[in-house]
């Protein structure tokens, strides 16, 4: 591990660290944090921060704590925002500025190339960016629903050299730490498979919506992008002079050795699908120079999606190809591909031009 190579680190506090009593914010375990990030920035490194804790932090304003609802929980995001931000900003005397996202705006390429813009904008003048879920405007399909996948998103926008998830356990543990006295810390990863999400298990925290699961998701996202991630304990302040003297305290997930190009990364791990066009089984899924998807190969379409969202391939058998940009509306698609007389669909799309352009595809690699 070589700090002297990181230009850039996103970090990724919980909300147990934040408020961790929901009794409003706590700067106990930011202290050393805080004290973290000024020493990166003095080495030169730029920081990003993605902070939960909204919730946890504004949760004792509100009286009711039997039937909390999707409204009164927004009303507490709303609340403790500012409290959050207000406890993170009294840390530093350098300048935070407050970014609010949710996965409708990570999944519109347009609006991802802005916030991109906006934190390399920040980061250029010193300012430290603070970024959470806007809790108060997400509806279940347009929400990221978790920091940890958040931080993974934010990171790859942002490219960053290292995510660090701080945590309220030590790392990854080959079992529940929790439950198994023998439970052994693995102190690196080099591949992320069905075997280390079921060393993951469920939620560990009381406080935050995460769990190993979203922190192993994270870092799948993270090192698919050739960034190093780090599972490590934020209660102790050791975690944070460890990683400074370049040693890992938790668990290090090795990137990719061949990461993935930023625009294909973005397609698999942050675009969300709208729908899907289901083709014939025998469709060569190689994408060879210049194979075009035709109106003949499609068997359904699926979904209400429009030009520019991204779809899901797949064939009839149910094997998931490929993500891609639609260049045509489900209805545009559904006309052509129900049109008996072939020649006028292929002439209409010989006229309007592919369906997928190739740079737009993003080939799954578990097929
Ligand atoms: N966005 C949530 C909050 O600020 C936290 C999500 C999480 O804990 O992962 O309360």
């Amino acid at each position: 591990m070589d700090l002297s190579q990181w230009k850039r680190v996103v970090i990724k506090v919980g909300s147990a660290l934040i408020a961790p009593h929901r009794k409003g914010c706590s700067s106990h375990y930011l202290l050393s944090i805080a004290q973290f990030i000024v020493r990166l920035r003095a080495n030169g490194v730029q920081v990003v921060l993605v902070s939960s804790g909204s919730v946890a932090a504004g949760s004792h304003l509100f009286p009711e704590t039997e039937n909390v609802n999707i409204a009164l929980k927004k009303a507490m995001a709303a609340a403790g925002q500012t409290e959050m931000m207000a406890t993170w900003d009294r840390l530093f005397d350098f300048p935070t500025a407050q970014i609010l996202l949710t996965h409708g705006d990570l999944r519109d390429r347009e609006r991802y190339v802005s916030i991109r813009d906006t934190i390399f904008s920040l980061l250029d003048n010193g300012v430290l960016p603070i970024i959470n879920e806007n809790d108060t405007v997400t509806t279940d399909d347009l929400k990221v629903g978790d920091n940890d996948n958040l931080s993974a998103m934010v990171a790859a926008s942002a490219d960053a050299d290292a995510l660090i998830i701080c945590s309220d356990v030590d790392g990854l543990y080959d079992k529940n730490p929790n439950t198994h006295d023998d439970a052994v810390l693995l102190p690196e990863v080099t591949t992320i498979d069905s075997r280390i999400f079921a060393m993951g298990g469920g939620a560990t925290s009381a406080v935050g919506t995460g769990g190993m699961k979203t922190k192993i998701e994270a870092a799948e996202k993270a090192t698919s992008h050739g960034i190093d991630t780090f599972i490590v304990n934020g209660f102790t302040a050791t975690t944070f002079n460890t990683l400074l003297e370049g040693k890992n305290p938790g668990t290090h997930f090795r990137p990719y050795a061949k990461p993935m190009q930023e625009h294909v990364h973005w397609m698999t791990h942050t675009a969300s699908e709208q729908g899907e066009l289901v083709v014939d089984n025998d469709f060569d899924t190689t994408f060879v120079d210049g194979q075009q998807l035709t109106s003949d190969e499609i068997v359904e379409v699926n979904g209400s999606f429009a030009v520019g969202d991204t779809i899901l391939l797949r064939k009839d058998d149910g094997t998931r190809i490929a993500k891609a940009r639609s260049n045509y509306s489900s209805c545009l698609l559904s006309f052509i591909a129900d049109q008996e007389d072939r020649e006028f669909a292929g002439e209409f799309q010989n006229k309007t031009g592919p369906i997928i352009s190739k740079k737009n595809i993003a080939v799954l690699e578990k097929q």
